[in-house]
């Protein structure tokens, strides 16, 4: 089956449910039962279903990319976090006391908060740089909004923060690193620009322009700690349906990636208990079901 045709496909299946993320005021006003999925291939062609062109809040999928620019650095970030599952909400605090302010993975809310503290001021600045180049779209931006009311509702994360900073485990004043932290969230994408930004961990770490962002083991490296982290605790569920690295986040989104392929993006508001998509994981589910494409 032509690629087009089983988005279309899956696009006519799919039946969005589940409720949105109310804890942020700013995303609880998402139709839960939007859809857009968009599927972005190696030699530069993108296929595209329902709302694909449709900006939403990128959460925790923002945390995929500041690893990367972590990693692209050194692997100094190996010292302040782990790499195991945690089997715990993405904002608990309770393994941070028994594992002495060390996060269990970077795709937790405090291990993600370690990783924006590594890259230090302008994180999400950077971050956005690198979205906009990769997506080839100027015009992504931090929505405002989704900031402000992220900010008003961090007292979680700021205990993450400065739990970690009691055990020596944050360089930056504790405010500063949940403000850029709280930005890289609230970037607002489609699922054709964020399909596009993700191919560098299909091309086994090149970028859009050639140049290299990540060594091949560097992305071999993302793409495991999305498979066994990436989509909150339920990351074993995700793994048995869908068979891809993936990551998600409380916006609705999910990337998947196809190592050698392509990169998927799929969005629906609607979550289910553990905080996934309902429709996204269904569709991805489709997806590699269809293609026979999974890294098993
Ligand atoms: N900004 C959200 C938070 O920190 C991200 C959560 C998510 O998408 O998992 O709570």
């Amino acid at each position: 089956m032509e690629l087009q045709q089983l988005v279309d496909r899956i696009a006519a299946e799919v039946k969005p449910g589940g409720a949105v993320a109310d804890y942020i005021p700013a995303l609880a006003r998402t139709d839960p039962h939007a859809f857009g999925l968009a599927v972005a291939t190696l030699d530069g062609e993108v296929f595209r279903a329902g709302q694909h062109d449709r900006p939403f809040s990128i959460q925790s999928i923002s945390k995929v990319f500041t690893l990367a620019l972590a990693l692209a650095e050194n692997d100094d970030v190996w010292t302040r976090v782990g790499r195991e599952p945690s089997g715990s909400p993405f904002n608990s605090l309770v393994q941070l006391e028994t594992e002495q302010g060390v996060p269990r993975n970077p795709f937790i809310n405090a291990g993600a908060v370690v990783v924006t503290d590594h890259l230090g001021l302008g994180a999400s600045d950077r971050l956005l740089g690198f979205l906009r180049q990769e997506s080839g779209n100027p015009a992504i931006t931090i929505d405002p909004e989704v900031v402000k009311s992220e900010l008003d509702h961090s007292d979680r994360n700021r205990a993450l923060a400065h739990f970690m900073a009691s055990y020596g485990n944050m360089r930056n004043p504790v405010d500063v690193v949940v403000h850029e932290y709280v930005r890289q969230c609230s970037i607002a994408m489609s699922c054709a620009d964020l399909a596009k930004a993700t191919l560098f961990l299909a091309r086994h770490g090149v970028r859009n322009d050639g140049t290299r962002l990540l060594d091949v083991s560097g992305a071999k490296r993302v793409n495991a700690v999305m498979l066994t982290c990436g989509t909150y605790d339920a990351a074993g569920q995700f793994a048995y349906r869908v068979g891809l690295p993936g990551k998600s986040g409380v916006g609705g989104g999910i990337i998947a990636v196809v190592p050698g392929r392509c990169a998927i993006c799929v969005w629906s508001p609607g979550l289910d208990a553990r905080g996934n998509s309902v429709a996204g994981v269904d569709a991805l589910d489709r997806f590699t079901t269809l293609t026979g494409w999974s890294v098993f």
